[in-house]
């Protein structure tokens, strides 16, 4: 496996190793990035994972320097699941101090649900991808559906922009007891792991009543709501909701009468740990 973190090394491999399939991360790697690895695989004869944290997407006030950072486990994992080269630049060489930057907005996807509480997250995560797309040239990118939002964004600035590389969804990777897995659940106390649980159970409440023929995006989200603040059992670990919706899956605008394919939606906060998750429903 090559390990390279300046630009120039990582397009010299890129085009020595040929058709690359590339699983875009921020590290602190979890079953979850490496079921995104071994899709990846199905979709050309290389893989590479980029670990970067990437400052551009993250708010003033947000968790950019206390996000996990684990690169030795992360190489670790990534030799185990025969990756072929990982990408693990620094920041200045990204955002190199002083130099004028580009970015890339998709307006139409970006200021709902996560956009509406994280102005300018999209910009961030399209520059990153757009300048990782550009350095590695890869012919396919595969994206998790746990991020359904950026999912979408993702492949919305591809298609406006015709660059040619398969965006590839990978379906979300959930722990036994159903909390979709992600490098922020380990900032969870025991009592606040538990009360996590309330966001998956609020979405498979909604999955079950859609399937038992509900086609009411605002039935769906009521039910929900009483999931996620049902108080029963789950002691005093402060929580709070900040958005919850069913929104379209294309064009991610709030949905009431449900007649094609649906995204319920839920981001809460769980101590001061934010998270997010999400269950596609297609009529
Ligand atoms: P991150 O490192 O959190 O930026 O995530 C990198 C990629 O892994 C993104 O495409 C995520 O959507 C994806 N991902 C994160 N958690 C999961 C999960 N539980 N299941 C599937 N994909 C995931």
């Amino acid at each position: 496996m090559l390990e390279v973190s300046s630009i120039a090394d990582c397009r010299a491999a890129c085009r020595d190793l040929g058709s690359v399939a590339l699983v875009p991360t921020m590290g602190a790697l979890h079953e979850g990035h490496l079921s995104l690895i071994r899709i990846a695989r199905r979709h050309a004869p290389r893989v590479a994972v980029s670990l970067f944290v990437n400052p551009t997407q993250f708010g003033p006030h947000e968790d950019l320097s206390r996000y996990p950072r684990t690169p030795e486990q992360d190489l670790r994992l990534c030799a185990a699941e025969g990756v072929d080269l990982v990408f693990m630049p620094e920041a200045s060489a990204m955002y190199p101090p002083g130099a004028p930057q580009a970015t890339i907005d998709v307006p139409a996807l970006s200021e709902t649900l996560e956009g509406r509480h994280r102005p300018g997250h999209f910009r961030g995560v399209c520059q990153v991808v757009a300048k990782l797309f550009n350095i590695v040239q890869p012919v396919a990118a595969c994206f998790g559906q746990k991020d359904f939002q950026q999912l979408r964004v993702v492949e919305a600035m591809v298609r406006s922009l015709d660059m040619p590389i398969a965006v590839v969804r990978c379906p979300t990777v959930r722990e036994p007891d159903g909390l979709a897995m992600s490098s922020r659940n380990r900032y969870l106390s025991a009592d606040e792991r538990k009360r996590a649980l309330s966001i998956s159970r609020a979405l498979r409440a909604a999955a079950q009543e859609f399937d038992a023929g509900a086609r009411q995006g605002s039935r769906l989200v009521a039910t929900m709501r009483a999931v996620l603040l049902d108080p029963s059992g789950h002691g005093r670990v402060p929580f709070s909701i900040d958005y919850l919706a069913a929104a379209d899956a294309e064009t991610l605008a709030t949905i009431d009468e449900i007649d094609r394919p649906v995204v319920c939606a839920i981001a809460a906060r769980v101590g001061n740990t934010r998270l997010i998750d999400n269950v596609l429903l297609a009529p």
